[in-house]
C-alpha cells in the first residue's frame, strides 16, 4: 500500500467517533492488519457499512442541520441513503448496532443540558420526533421499528427494548398518529403507561377484540396480542377524536410527573380510510408543532388542511416526506419551519423507503424554509 493510501486510511479510522467505535466493540487499530476480506464478502460488507456510516455521522456532526445544507452534508445524507437501500444490510449486525446507537445518542441528548431555546426538535427513527423544551419532553410516533412491533406478536424490533427504555424514561408523554406498525409500538406505549405517563392514541388502536388476536390478524391490524395486555393498556390511553370525527378535538394533556400541561389539538385526518390524528401540540413555552402522521394530502381532508393557517399559528411543521401535494399543504399550514420525517422506513421495500435525496428535491419549492435531519440529529428553535 502506498504511503498516501496508508495515510488516508489512518485518517479515516481516526475520524470514527470514539463513542461509535466503542459501541461497536472495535479493537484498537492494528498497524499490521491487512484489511483483507478475501472470500469473506459478508464480513467485508459489514465492516464497510460501519466505516461509511461512522464517516457519514462525523461529516454530519461537522455540518449540522441547516436550511441551506453544505455539499458535504448532502453527500453524507446520500451515503446513508445508499447504505439503507442496500438490502444485503437489512437486519444485519451493523444496522442493528446502529439502531441501538441511535437510541443511546438520543438518550444522551436528553441527558445533556436542557435547551436554552424554547423548543428543541429531536429526530428519531422514521417519523418519530421528540420535542424537548425547558420544561417538558414529548415523544411523537416513537417506535423501535422492525416487524410486528404494533402488537408484539412475533415482533422483531430494530431497537432493543433496553435501549428504547432509556429514551422512554426521559420523555413525559407519547402521542401516536395512527394504527400502523411504523408509527405505533405496543411495547413502547406500555413503557409510558407503566410509568404513569399519558399516551394519546388514535381511534381503534389496539381496540380490536383480543379474541381476534391470532397471527392471521397481525398484518396491519391494531390488535393487542392477548386479553391481559389489552386490558392493561386500554384504560391508560387518551383518545381525543372519534373515528367518524369531522371537527378537530382540543384536549389538555396533563403531565403529572412534571406538574405541567400541554395543549393538544387532534385534527380528524386519514390515511386512506384509516383514521390518522394530525396533532397540533402547543408546549408550555408557547411553541406549536404540527405532526402529520401519514396524513393524505388529498381527499376530503384537504379542505381543512389548507385552512390550518386560519385556525392557528404553526411554528414547526413535521410532515411525512412523501405526502402528496406537500407544497400545497405546506402553503395551507403556513409554518415558520418545515422538518420532514419518514425517510428510510426500513420496513418498506426500497421503492417506498424514501430517501433523503428525494426529500432534497421535494422541499425545493416549499413556501417555508425546510431543514432535513438524519436520525439522532436535533434542531433548536429560537
Ligand atoms: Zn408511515
Amino acid at each position: 500500500m502506498s504511503s498516501l493510501k496508508t495515510a488516508a486510511l489512518t485518517a479515516l479510522l481516526a475520524s470514527i467517533p470514539p463513542a461509535v467505535a466503542a459501541a461497536q466493540n472495535a479493537p484498537a487499530p492494528d498497524p499490521q492488519r491487512a484489511f483483507n476480506y478475501h472470500k469473506q464478502s459478508e464480513a467485508m460488507l459489514q465492516e464497510q457499512a460501519r466505516v461509511v456510516s461512522a464517516q457519514a455521522l462525523a461529516v454530519l456532526a461537522a455540518h449540522p442541520p441547516s436550511a441551506s445544507p453544505s455539499p458535504e452534508r448532502l453527500l453524507a445524507l446520500f451515503a446513508l441513503d445508499a447504505l439503507l437501500h442496500d438490502t444485503r444490510l437489512d437486519k444485519s449486525p451493523a444496522f442493528l448496532d446502529a439502531m441501538d446507537a441511535l437510541a443511546a445518542r438520543v438518550a444522551a441528548t436528553l441527558d445533556g443540558p436542557a435547551p436554552t431555546v424554547p423548543l428543541r426538535v429531536i429526530r428519531f427513527y422514521n417519523h418519530g420526533f421528540i420535542l424537548q423544551t425547558p420544561s417538558v419532553t414529548l415523544a411523537i410516533d416513537l417506535v423501535r421499528g422492525g416487524k410486528n412491533v404494533i402488537n408484539g406478536i412475533d415482533e422483531q424490533p430494530f431497537v432493543s427494548e433496553a435501549a428504547m427504555r432509556r429514551v422512554v424514561e426521559r420523555c413525559d408523554a407519547l402521542l401516536i398518529s395512527h394504527p400502523h406498525n411504523d408509527h405505533a409500538d405496543l411495547r413502547v406505549a406500555e413503557l409510558f403507561a407503566a410509568a404513569g405517563k399519558p399516551v394519546v392514541a388514535p381511534p381503534g388502536l389496539w381496540e380490536a377484540s383480543p379474541s381476534h388476536g391470532a397471527a392471521a390478524d397481525v398484518k396491519g391490524r391494531p390488535v393487542a396480542p392477548d386479553a391481559a395486555r389489552f386490558a392493561a393498556i386500554a384504560p391508560k390511553l387518551i383518545r381525543p377524536r372519534a373515528a367518524d370525527a369531522t371537527a378537530p378535538a382540543d384536549i389538555t394533556l396533563n403531565l403529572p410527573l412534571k406538574n405541567r400541561a400541554v395543549a393538544v389539538r387532534a385534527y380528524p385526518g386519514h390515511q386512506g380510510k384509516v383514521p390518522n390524528n394530525v396533532h397540533a401540540i402547543t408546549t408550555p413555552e408557547g411553541k406549536t408543532v404540527l405532526h402529520t402522521g401519514d396524513q393524505d394530502g388529498k381527499g376530503d381532508d384537504l379542505a381543512w388542511l389548507l385552512k390550518i393557517h386560519e385556525q392557528q399559528r404553526v411554528d414547526v411543521f413535521l410532515p411525512q416526506c412523501w405526502m402528496s401535494r406537500l407544497p400545497l399543504v405546506t402553503k395551507g399550514v403556513a409554518p415558520a419551519l418545515v422538518l420532514p420525517g419518514h425517510e428510510n422506513e426500513m420496513g418498506h421495500t426500497i421503492d417506498h423507503r424514501e430517501s433523503w435525496w428525494q426529500s432534497v428535491l421535494r422541499v425545493q419549492n416549499l413556501t417555508a424554509p425546510a431543514i432535513l435531519t438524519a436520525w439522532g440529529e436535533h434542531v433548536d428553535i429560537p
